[in-house]
């Protein structure tokens, strides 16, 4: 059974929009479990900002348990222009990206326009351009002599108001905090605000410039670096040394990377807060499908469960109670995540120990140890039922198991068990015979190459030989 919820031990930070703003939703929230307020300066006006800064000291000042607030810069998206109605853009459709361009179309090709003076410079950084973190994403065709750039839809879609634009590992030369920025941080430190956080954070010298403006007011607001760039990851070490926190600010960092290298990298910058003792937040897409449906999506609770089990020290809530349907829902269904998930890793380490069920089990794990002493590259194992490979693969092995097997049914029964690779081969009465056939069938294949050193398992695996091919 889950702990009761005030003993939650993950924190939970809630963005506040138009769906949550009111003194009666932000109230709930705080009562059932909102740790921090996000304010988006992207969004809204410093008045408006002011108004929930004072709801929540009106909250604050009636409860024990506070509610922090933060205040998270804009800082320096490239956006497009203002239109009356969405583009229609269909696959393979070229447009033109232009920052100049005063009329609709070019050259018979549709106008697109970027905030960005700078933007055909940076664009040669790249190869993509992706429209709100790659609901749309465009190939680069040419890049003209003044400054238009020419790219292809690679789907269809549309292009809205200010959306925003990503150029995938290219360095922006926009400075990471804005002039509009530096008056939100100093509003947020006169407000006596609890956290600002910054995006687009890519050095440390960019943090320092921040807290030194800091000290100059005598704030006690804490700097949370976001981390959404390839540069801000590349100089994390230093990055964190410097800041309070660290947001893993996803929605940017996961266009800018290519998306599979998203989940370590995450992990990474979790790990390395851990180490260094700093708060790690991890942002955006958490419960996204919530800000629509009251239920969220098995992959976004295993995501969140993901990260509470990393033991980040909080999770955010972005859209889903800025503008979502179901603000309280959302929050609700997070709670009970990490309620579940912190119960859960309570009991791990017992219930998921992996035990040995006999001698034979217990052979393969020493034959794994060993192959790993000698600096292995992969274990060639002879199976008449899959049993040898089954029992190397319980135990996780880090380098390829090639499971020879003359049986199709076999074969195919193995597909499924973790770093075995199962090859159909004739045996022979000679099982070093068999395994020169399987030697060579894994060499064709590419499995393993010339000049690896293979543990060959023969004998019904009573015969371990260690062998450079
Ligand atoms: C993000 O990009 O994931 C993020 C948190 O920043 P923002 O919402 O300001 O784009």
């Amino acid at each position: 059974m889950a702990p009761p919820s005030h003993l939650r031990r993950t924190k939970i930070v809630c963005t506040i929009g138009p769906a949550s703003w009111d003194s009666a939703t932000l109230h709930k929230l705080g009562e059932s479990g909102m740790n921090v307020a996000r304010l988006n300066f992207s969004h809204g006006t410093r008045k408006d900002h002011q108004q929930i800064i004072d709801r929540i000291a009106d909250y604050n000042q009636k409860h024990d348990m506070q509610i922090a607030t933060m205040l998270d810069t804009k800082g320096a998206e490239i956006r497009t222009g203002d239109v009356q109605d969405p583009i229609a853009i269909h696959k393979d459709q070229e447009v033109v990206f232009s920052s100049t361009a005063t009329s609709e179309k070019l050259d018979g090709k549709t106008v697109i326009e970027v905030s960005y003076d700078d933007f055909a410079k940076d664009v040669i950084e790249t190869d993509t351009i992706l429209i709100d973190n790659g609901e749309l994403s465009f190939d680069i065709v040419s890049v003209e002599h003044d400054g238009s750039v020419i790219a292809r839809a690679r789907e269809d879609g549309s292009i809205g108001t200010r959306r925003h634009i990503n150029l995938p590992g290219a360095d922006i030369d926009l400075p990471s905090i804005t002039e509009s920025d530096w008056e939100d941080i100093r509003f947020g430190a006169e407000q006596n605000l609890d956290f600002l956080a910054l995006s687009f954070i890519r050095s440390a010298e960019e943090v320092q410039q921040v807290r030194a403006m800091l000290d100059e007011l005598n704030s006690t607001s804490k700097i949370i670096s976001k981390i959404e760039t390839q540069k801000g990851v590349k100089n994390i070490k230093a990055i964190i040394d410097v800041s309070d926190a660290i947001m893993v600010a996803r929605g940017d960092l996961g266009a800018d990377l290519p998306f599979e290298d998203l989940p370590a990298v995450q992990d990474e910058i979790v790990c390395r807060c851990k180490d260094a003792g700093k708060p790690v937040i991890i942002a955006t897409h958490m419960l996204e499908s919530m800000k629509e449906h009251p239920v969220p999506t098995r992959a976004e609770v295993t995501d969140t469960a993901h990260a509470v089990a990393t033991g980040v020290d909080a999770t955010m809530l972005s859209g889903e109670t800025a503008s979502g349907k179901h603000p309280l829902v959302a929050l609700n269904a997070m709670v009970r995540i990490h309620l579940a998930t912190e119960d859960h890793l309570a009991r791990l380490e017992k219930a998921y120990e992996i035990r040995f069920k006999d001698s034979e089990e217990e052979e393969m794990d020493s034959a794994i140890s060993l192959a790993l002493e000698q600096e292995a590259d992969a274990f060639i194992v002879i199976t008449e039922t899959g049993r040898t490979a089954r029992h190397m693969s319980k135990f996780r092995p880090e380098i390829p198991v090639i499971a020879l097997t003359k049986n199709r049914v076999i074969q195919r029964s193995l597909l499924l068990h973790y770093g075995v690779y199962p090859l159909c081969v004739d045996f022979d009465t000679s099982d070093d015979v068999t395994m020169k056939l399987g030697v060579q069938k894994a060499l064709e294949l590419g499995l393993i190459a010339k000049g690896h050193t293979i543990v060959l398992l023969k004998d019904r695996a009573n015969r371990m030989e260690i062998e450079t091919i």
